[in-house]
């Protein structure tokens, strides 16, 4: 039998970073020593608090078994005191919050509940390849619309025809924003969500990064803009605010419609976050935000130390308060991926290139700044001799 993938699998383009592993362990295995700033995951461990939570949680019988679908009333609520002292935002536990196995799940799902075939969805580009596959697997079409230097890295939502905003159900946008590392203002938000209004869209917002930031302020979401829970849902993740990649655990909340639509989508792909991790969720955002504030700083130096190196090579950058990623451009003439391959050959430093992020992306790279300071000043010497 010649087994056949379906249309919607063929239609989705490769996976950017299956392809970035084998560059680099290629390179590895002619025995440079190579420096990976190139998958935006954190390198620093889960905070202890977190750890003996789970440890505890998981020898408690009463976890083993299914978790209620939605999440535990107790996670619910936990998630909607944080939006209430982190944003001020006061949501209904019950209704417009639903936990995620890592919003990853929640963000690809979401879609087929309120998509139908032909519909359009507005993506930005570069940008997380999830909200155009989630679309591309629930029938939608994709209508992506760039995010560029010379607008501050915001989507320009005017230019979207109107023929296609007629057609259109779901928005998203991610600040902070990876690959960027740009942010976004509450401003930005008020105009997102009038013009969401005029055409009648559903907000999805992407706040994965919100808490990196060495600011005392976190980044605004979007709920916090007057009449927003009207049609936004915001997707928020426990992976990079507290190292927690691997443990699967996030958020969506807002408008409850929204919230109801995702969770029934979910009761039939999934069965819920494990209790445990949920119990250790909730250690994690009702505890000391000391860890937190510590990482934000420590992406800060890091940053810093990066730049450096950067610099003296004559590169340029977006500089950035949020995120641990450093979008950087190639000199030019130089496309993203010459520029990364070139980076790998000569100094053994792998960063993605920006052009995997999509087309608007091309001529830049992303470094994530996921190596000890000593590892980054050891990248930024390579840098300082690095001549393309
Ligand atoms: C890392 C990341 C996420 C979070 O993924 P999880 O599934 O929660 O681990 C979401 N959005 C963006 C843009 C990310 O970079």
């Amino acid at each position: 039998m010649t087994i056949e993938f379906s249309q919607r699998l063929k239609a989705l383009p490769p996976y950017l970073f299956k392809e970035l592993d084998r560059v680099r362990d290629e390179v590895r295995a002619r025995g440079v020593d190579v420096i990976d700033l190139g998958v935006g995951d954190p390198d620093r461990p889960t905070p202890d608090h977190i750890i003996e939570a789970l440890v505890k949680a998981a020898r408690d019988p009463a976890n083993h078994r299914y978790p209620v679908y939605s999440g535990m009333n107790t996670f619910r609520e936990v998630v909607a005191a944080w939006y209430e002292r982190r944003h001020g935002v006061k949501l209904r536990p019950e209704t417009e919050v639903c936990s995620l196995i890592g919003s990853k799940e929640g963000i690809a799902l979401f879609p087929l509940a309120f998509v139908n075939p032909g519909d359009y969805v507005v993506c930005p580009e570069p940008a997380y390849p999830v909200y155009a596959s989630g679309t591309l697997f629930a029938g939608g079409k994709v209508r992506h619309v760039p995010i560029l230097e010379k607008n501050g890295y915001l989507p320009d939502l005017e230019s979207v025809p109107e023929d296609v905003l007629k057609k259109a159900k779901i928005v998203w946008v991610n600040y902070p924003n990876n690959p960027t590392s740009a942010s976004a203002s509450l401003d930005f938000y008020r105009r997102l969500v009038d013009f969401a209004e005029k055409w009648d869209l559903i907000i999805a917002s992407d706040a994965a990064y919100s808490e990196l930031t060495h600011l005392d302020k976190p980044h605004p979401s979007i709920l916090e803009v007057e009449g927003a829970k009207q049609r936004a849902v915001e997707f928020h993740s426990l992976s990079k605010t507290f190292n927690m990649t691997g443990w699967r655990l996030g958020w969506a909340a807002g408008n409850a419609d929204l919230v109801k639509g995702l969770g029934a989508v979910k009761s039939n792909v999934d069965s819920g976050v494990f209790q445990a991790v949920q119990l250790a969720g909730m250690a994690a955002l009702t505890g000391l935000m000391d860890p937190v504030k510590a990482m934000g700083r420590l992406y800060k130096d890091r940053r810093e130390v990066l730049e450096q190196g950067l610099s003296q090579a004559g590169i340029s950058f977006l500089k950035s308060d949020y995120t641990f990623y450093v979008w950087a451009k190639a000199p030019e003439g130089v496309s993203s991926a010459d520029f990364c391959s070139r980076l790998m050959n000569d100094t053994g430093i792998v960063a993605t290139p920006g052009n995997g992020f999509g087309p608007s992306g091309e001529g830049y790279v992303r470094f994530a700044l996921v190596q000890e300071i000593p590892r980054l000043w050891e990248a930024a010497q390579r840098l300082s001799s690095f001549r393309i």
